[in-house]
């Protein structure tokens, strides 16, 4: 920086000042010494020239004074060489000091005037030498002149000395203010160094106060140059609030034309009024909702004078115009808003919408929702109630049971529920179709209606559930004579559109007996109940009681271990042979599945094949048996066939051919060698998808039978939307054809149908000698039951291919013999297992 460079001068320069400082020492020494010398030699210049003459006189005197003596050598010209030595220092006496002292006083002045005078006198002796008495004059002259001088050189000398002193007095003060000069000279200098330390540390100072300075001038410059950008960036943001301003202007003229469009097409009526409750606007749905002119409705007319008009014109009950001023008012007063109804029952209703404005006023809307008021009403009844029937639905019946256990009992009522399910109601349905069906069930509903007190309330639980919920003081009786009403009401026959359709219904009952009872518990209860109904032989009713309880925890465990009976390989596959009337031989077994429960032992497959299927487990089982059974029958004899049942659950995804095709090539059965049985209930789902895979099945090459037939579906339609291979006459017609003559003839006339059909008979459950002959007069092609064989595992039915006789059957194996023996010996055993498990 420029401040840097008197810096680096200060060193040179106090290095040039103590140069000169010992320059000065140095030369003051030197006058000192020269001082002292021409002290020496000054003293004695007058003193000496004029003591010099003295003596010079006085020789000049000596050498007269030889030339007395006689006998002399004295020349003439050693007297001439003194004299003229003597006047050379006359001359002297005119110039110089000398001079300048012999003129300085008269007394120095008359002296060296007699000697210039007196030398020249004896000058003009010395020439007359040769006179005697010039010696004599000369010595005289001379002797008289010496002692003149001689106080002339005293005085001289007395002279130089004062001369001498006021010369050194003169040098001394030369000195003094030589070194007076030299001092301040040193001085000066001290002080212009301190002057320059000083003037460093200013400027040192100066120096950080400049940077201090340059700092605060570089933030100074700084913060300008933000508040500058920010100045810009205000600028800017000025141009933009401005044209915001502009756009928003541009916007609410805009805005306006709207709101104004908007108002007028509103489909709720607005009205405004300021803090004087004087109309601000209205718009053109107002004057239509309430049939105003336009004319009445100007603006600053009262609100209330308004409503009065309004109430005047009659559009609506002026009871219902005053009810919405007197809630409209309230929120006025309170300046608080609000949404409220205004309704007459089952009139009109107008929703309002109240907004207080700032500054006193307000706004409000108003809507005729009357219609909506309808519909929400028809939706409640809708959520609420069954569509069909009218009946409160299962969350309304619930929400009712939930409100009827929690209100606190006075008396010592108790709430009953009772849960009915309709006996064959399927039946009903599929045979006369679905219309029938519902009229079936409006029927039902009306009869539970007439059976019941208006304090109790009927329900349809959905499909063919119904439920009741009673409160009485006498439970459990007045529940089952209820129960027992429903019953009979409901048994009586029904006419569905010129159709007689008779239905039983089963009924559990349940009542709430603890405090605690929630609608949950009562519901499930009385299931159990109804189950309980139902395998009592269905047209009854049950009382839950807590064992029942036990029972579904039972049936809840059999459903654990079904989902884990194919892992554990406890399901088997048996074989019951089928036989060939005519040929009077085996024509093939029917693969009939078999639980061996670890715990329970045997369980039937009417048992948990419905089970599975409520599962989702029957398409696993139905395949392993698939392919066990094709397996098992690659180990018969070639032209035995194996028949296997198909449940209507496997039809419901599209998997199904293509797990027979699986089954056929990983056992390498010939297809023709597989029958599959399907029950009606199959037909009765997707009927179109149904078919096309059974086509599709039976375009493979193997047989499709249909199973139980006549056990009350419209089987006759299924045999023509489909050619059937078989049907397998249910076991329920055989046994009793014995003693039921019309059981004989639907026998006859199915065998004799299907015959026409082209299609092959089995006769099911065949157990006896007589029913044997019984089926094969009515024509059957095939027979199965206990009197052939009972199902047996695969190990224990080879014996039938060795038993076979190689010539076509004429008579069964040991007629009356084991197998006879065998199928009714354990008639009353399975009856028995039947019994239990029902129980
Ligand atoms: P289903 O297909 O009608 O089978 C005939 C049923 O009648 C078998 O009962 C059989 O043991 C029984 N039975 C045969 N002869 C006589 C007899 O002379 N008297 C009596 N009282 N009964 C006889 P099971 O084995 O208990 O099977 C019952 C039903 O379970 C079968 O009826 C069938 O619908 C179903 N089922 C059996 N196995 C399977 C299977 O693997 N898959 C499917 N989906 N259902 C199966
Ligand atoms: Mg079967
Ligand atoms: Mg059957």
């Amino acid at each position: 920086t420029p401040l840097a460079a008197p810096r680096n001068f200060k060193l040179p320069f106090i290095a040039a000042t103590a140069i000169l400082i010992i320059a000065a020492i140095y030369t003051s020494v030197l006058i000192m010494r020269q001082q002292t010398s021409l002290q020496a030699v000054s003293r004695y210049n007058v003193t000496w020239l004029l003591s010099q003459a003295a003596m010079e006189l006085a020789r000049l005197e000596s050498v007269v004074g030889t030339l007395a003596v006689p006998g002399n050598t004295t020349h003439k010209d050693d007297v001439q060489l003194w004299l003229d030595i003597v006047y050379n220092r006359v001359q002297l006496f005119d110039s110089g000091e000398v001079a300048e002292f012999i003129r300085s006083s008269q007394e120095s002045l008359a002296s060296g005037n007699e000697f210039r005078r007196v030398i020249d006198e004896i000058q003009s002796l010395v020439d007359s030498l040769g006179q005697p008495e010039n010696v004599g004059l000369i010595i005289t002259k001379l002797t008289q002149l010496h002692p003149k001088l001689v106080r002339l050189a005293a005085a001289g000398n007395a002279r130089g000395t004062e001369l001498v002193n006021a010369d050194l007095a003169q040098l001394s003060y030369l000195h003094w203010l030589f070194s007076a000069l030299l001092a301040g000279l040193i001085l000066c200098s001290f002080t212009l160094i301190a002057v320059l330390f000083w003037h460093n540390r200013l400027l040192g100072k100066a120096h950080q106060e400049v940077n201090g300075l340059v700092t605060n001038l570089k933030l100074t410059s700084n913060e300008l140059s933000a508040a500058n950008r920010r100045e810009r960036q205000a600028m800017t943001e000025v141009r933009l609030q401005n044209q915001i301003l502009q756009a928003r202007d541009t916007e609410l003229i805009t805005q306006n034309a709207r709101f104004d469009a908007a108002l007028n097409n509103m489909s709720q009526a607005l009205c405004m009024a300021d803090a004087n409750q004087q109309l601000i606007v209205c718009n053109v749905r107002f004057l239509e909702l309430f049939e105003l002119s336009p004319g009445v409705v100007q603006p600053g007319t009262l609100v209330a004078d308004v409503f009065r008009i309004i109430a005047a014109v009659g559009r609506y009950d002026p009871n219902l115009i005053d009810g919405l001023c007197e809630q409209q008012q309230a929120l006025v007063s309170s300046h608080s808003p609000g949404k409220f109804l205004q309704e007459l029952p089952n009139g009109p209703a107008l929703s309002i919408s109240h907004q207080p404005m700032a500054g006193g006023g307000w706004v409000a809307t108003y809507e005729d929702v009357t219609e909506n008021r309808h519909a929400e009403a028809r939706i409640r009844f809708m959520a609420h109630h069954d569509k069909l029937t009218s009946l409160p639905n299962r969350v309304h019946f619930h929400d009712r049971m939930a409100d009827m256990l929690n209100e606190p009992s006075h008396s010592n009522e108790r709430v009953a529920v009772l849960y009915l399910d309709l006996d064959y109601f399927k039946n009903v349905n599929d045979t006369l179709g679905h219309p029938a069906g519902d009229a079936l069930l409006e029927a039902v509903a009306d009869r539970l209606r007439q059976c019941v007190r208006d304090s109790d309330v009927v329900a349809r639980l959905g499909g063919d559930e119904f439920a009741v919920l009673q409160r009485s003081v006498d439970q459990p009786a007045q529940a089952e004579s209820l129960a027992q009403r429903i019953v009979e009401r409901l048994r009586a026959p029904y006419d569905l559109n010129g159709h007689q359709a008779i239905v039983g219904v089963s009924v559990g009952i349940d009542i709430a007996a603890k405090r605690d009872t929630t609608p949950e518990m009562l519901m499930k209860n009385a299931d159990m109940a109804l189950y309980r109904a139902k395998a009592a032989g269905r047209g009854t009713y049950r009382f839950f009681v807590p064992e029942m309880d036990a029972l579904m925890q039972g049936r809840r465990t059999m459903e654990l271990d079904l989902r884990e009976a194919l892992g554990r390989n406890e399901l088997e596959v048996y074989y019951q042979p089928i036989f060939d009337l005519a040929a009077g031989r085996v024509m093939g077994f029917e693969a009939l599945l078999r639980w061996q429960h670890a715990t329970i032992g045997m369980i039937s497959p009417a048992q948990f094949v419905p089970l599975a299927e409520e599962l989702g487990l029957i398409n696993a089982i139905g395949e392993w048996t698939l392919q066990q059974a094709c397996i098992d029958a690659m180990s018969w004899p070639s032209e035995i066939k194996v028949a296997v049942n198909l449940s209507a659950v496997q039809f419901h995804g599209e998997k199904l051919v293509q797990i027979v095709k699986d089954a056929l090539e990983h056992s390498g059965l010939p297809p023709h060698r597989l029958e599959l049985e399907v029950t009606e209930t199959v037909l009765l789902q997707d009927n179109k998808k149904t078919l096309l895979i059974l086509h599709r099945l039976r375009e493979m090459g193997l047989r499709i039978a249909l199973d139980d037939f006549g056990t009350g579906y419209a089987s006759l339609s299924y045999l023509r939307s489909f050619p059937f291979d078989k049907l397998k006459i249910d076991q329920s017609f055989v046994r009793e054809m014995a003693t039921r003559p019309d059981c004989q003839v639907i026998v006859n006339s199915v065998a004799d149908l299907a015959s026409q059909l082209g299609i092959r008979t089995t006769a099911e459950g065949v157990e006896t000698a007589e029913q044997l002959t019984w089926i094969r007069q009515a024509g059957c092609s095939e027979a199965q039951g206990y009197y052939f064989d009972m199902p047996q595992p695969k190990t224990l039915i080879r014996r039938w291919f060795a038993e076979v006789p190689e010539t076509p059957f004429s008579g069964f194996p040991s007629e009356g013999g084991c197998n006879e023996k065998y199928a009714l010996g354990l008639e009353h055993e399975l009856d028995d297992k039947a019994a239990a498990v029902v129980s």
